[in-house]
Formats: structure tokens, C-alpha cells, sequence
């Protein structure tokens, strides 16, 4: 039998997330969330960052403000700055635990997450 992995992008979001999560949890179903640093960051955030991670979830790392796809920037360094500093981020919060590290893509894996399995 094969496996589906179930992404949630774009978050946290103060009010999506934690309806996300409960129904999550309620059918014991884990799940990646693909995060955007600058809503991480948000003191909402961080704490949803702790609930994502207690709860089993995999995080993984979305870009700092998802404003412009890769392929359309013209400065190769933007692109890891943006996963970059959402890595620095994340690190604190999910470091050890379920992290799914882009930074390793864009050459700029700063040895925060332990490996997905
Ligand atoms: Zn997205």
C-alpha cells in the first residue's frame, strides 16, 4: 500500500491553524506544515510553532515572506536568504525534533533539523 504525505502551507495563521491542528489530532492524522517565516515569527505564531511540533507534525521551512518564486527572482542570493532566515527561525523551536530543512536545496542547511524520515 502506498503513503500520501499531507502538506498545510502558508501558515501558521492565528485563526486556520488551530482549527487545522484539532482536527488533526481529533483523527489522528500527522501532517507537514510548510511555514512562512514572517507569520512564524508573530508571537501567535511561535506558539503555534510549539503546538505544530508537540503534536507530531513534520515543520518545514516555507520562505521568510513568500512574496516571489524562485524561479522569478533575479538575485540568486534572495533565494537563500529567504530560507536562510526562516531556518534561524525555525531552529530554537524545532531543532531535534520533526523538521523538514529546504535550507539543504539552496545550499545553506545550517544543521538545525534532524533528518525526516
Ligand atoms: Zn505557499
Amino acid at each position: 500500500m502506498g503513503r500520501i504525505t499531507l502538506t498545510i502551507d502558508n501558515g501558521p495563521d492565528p485563526h486556520e491553524t488551530p482549527l487545522i491542528l484539532d482536527m488533526l489530532h481529533h483523527r489522528q492524522i500527522p501532517a507537514h506544515f510548510f511555514v512562512v517565516g514572517m507569520q512564524a515569527a508573530h508571537p501567535d505564531g511561535l506558539a503555534l510553532l510549539e503546538r505544530i511540533t508537540d503534536e507530531g507534525h513534520v515543520v518545514g521551512n516555507h520562505t521568510w515572506s513568500h512574496r516571489t518564486p524562485f524561479g522569478e527572482n533575479v538575485y540568486p542570493s534572495a533565494v537563500s536568504e529567504e530560507v536562510q532566515r526562516t531556518a534561524d527561525l525555525l531552529a530554537p523551536t524545532v531543532a531535534h525534533r520533526h523538521c523538514f530543512d529546504l535550507s539543504v536545496a539552496v545550499g545553506a542547511w545550517t544543521g538545525a533539523c534532524s533528518p525526516v524520515h
